[in-house]
């Protein structure tokens, strides 16, 4: 069982890079498109920012989020890891991460990211099926991303891929080809989500006009279960309930966000979570930026949590990790027993199976990672 992060733990920090070239059918992300002289403005904006949150704190994970931000130049990199380094006490082995879409990945780009500090790219491979690709409206082949992952590998660096599963049209047979395939190229580590789709993701409309519709529920859950079949047949160790890894390759700043962690974000709409506070920053790119450059602070909204909202908060996101929650820390925490207090709500939960009650932890199996949402209501 991986060790419980304490209040007092490193911070993790969030760079939001909001540039991509072309914009997926079905994404909800702050980001636009691509434009080289506001992404100037926005890299120097972003450092500055960096420097004048800096106080000095211990800082063990750097995460470059998108968007897309392997559309940053090397040295654009290297300027915001140095902010961070200046900013912060950044220690020399922390988890550093880019975001890349596949096309996005050749050998003398990931150098330049690695020399910039860069030792973990999380890959956007979503699908190894050129049809399926295709229909999201990536840029990138299956043969592009298994090119993509196996340039990384070979350079030394950790590899996370993200594949979507209940994909328009996709058969629990396509769902697999992606995954085995995937496996066999043994990426260090692999997050695997159900499609969302938004109430005015443009998909639903190519869908609509396509005929394509999604396999019903049951096959969504047989996919979401078979994933993890084979990923644990590959020797990967689940540790969220969409997430799984090689030994020893969790992400660590993932986890500050899923076991109580303290992060800071900067960029557009980045959110901020630190010692019972939560702020977010405007949304809107050039509004970020022209805020910073005229030295005003980029927030939108600030305040403090309520005690309860912190535990709400704590156990929610909690059931995310399979090693669950650990009572005892809680009760340190926030002075609660958590079953004496939610204990008659859980109850359903523990006789079905979908939850298990033992070592002073609470944790969700995988039959109930199907129904997490139903289970993590109890503590909203
Ligand atoms: S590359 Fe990622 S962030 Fe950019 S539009 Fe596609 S899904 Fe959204």
């Amino acid at each position: 069982m991986a060790r419980t992060p304490q209040p007092d733990d490193p911070l993790g920090l969030y760079l939001h890079i909001p540039f991509c070239t072309s914009i997926c059918n079905y994404c909800n992300f702050n980001r636009g498109l691509f434009d080289a002289p506001l992404k100037a403005r926005y890299v120097h904006a972003l450092a500055d920012e960096v420097c004048a949150a800096g106080d000095g704190a211990p800082v063990d994970t750097v995460y470059f989020g998108g968007g897309t931000p392997s559309l940053l130049e090397p040295e654009e990199i290297a300027a915001l890891i140095a902010a961070c380094g200046a900013g912060f006490d950044l220690a020399p082995d922390a988890e550093v991460t880019l975001e890349a879409n596949p096309e996005t990945v050749h050998a003398q780009a990931l150098r330049g990211w690695m020399d910039a500090g860069v030792n973990r790219v999380s890959l956007g491979v979503q699908s190894l099926l050129d049809t399926e690709l295709a229909r999201l409206g990536r840029r990138h082949s299956a043969a592009r991303a298994r090119e993509a992952i196996g340039v990384a590998l070979s350079a030394g660096c950790d590899v996370s891929a993200d594949l979507m599963l209940w994909l328009p049209a996709q058969s629990r047979e396509d769902c697999a080809a992606s995954v085995a395939g995937l496996l066999d190229l043994r990426p260090t580590h692999v997050s695997f989500y159900l499609l969302e789709l938004y109430p005015n993701a443009p998909l639903r409309d190519e869908m609509a006009r396509a005929g394509w519709s999604r396999a019903p529920d049951e096959d969504a859950a047989a996919m979401y279960l078979d994933t993890l079949a084979r990923t644990d047949d590959a020797g990967y160790e689940q540790y969220e309930i969409s997430n799984v890894a090689h030994p020893g390759k969790r992400c660590r700043h993932n986890l500050k966000y899923w076991q109580d962690g303290n992060w800071l974000g900067f960029g557009c709409g980045a959110h901020s979570t630190r010692a019972g506070r939560r702020w977010r920053n405007v949304a809107e790119t050039g509004r970020y930026v022209d805020m910073v450059e005229r030295g005003l602070p980029p927030t939108a909204e600030r305040r403090e949590l309520t005690p309860a909202e912190q535990l709400g908060d704590a156990l929610f996101t909690g059931l995310r990790v399979v090693d669950g929650i650990d009572l005892d820390l809680v009760r340190e925490r926030y002075g609660v027993d958590v079953m004496a207090r939610y204990g008659e709500s859980l109850d359903p939960f523990l006789d079905a199976g979908w939850l298990l009650h033992e070592s002073g932890r609470i944790k969700l199996t995988r039959q109930g990672m199907l129904l997490a949402n139903e289970v993590m209501g109890t503590f909203v």
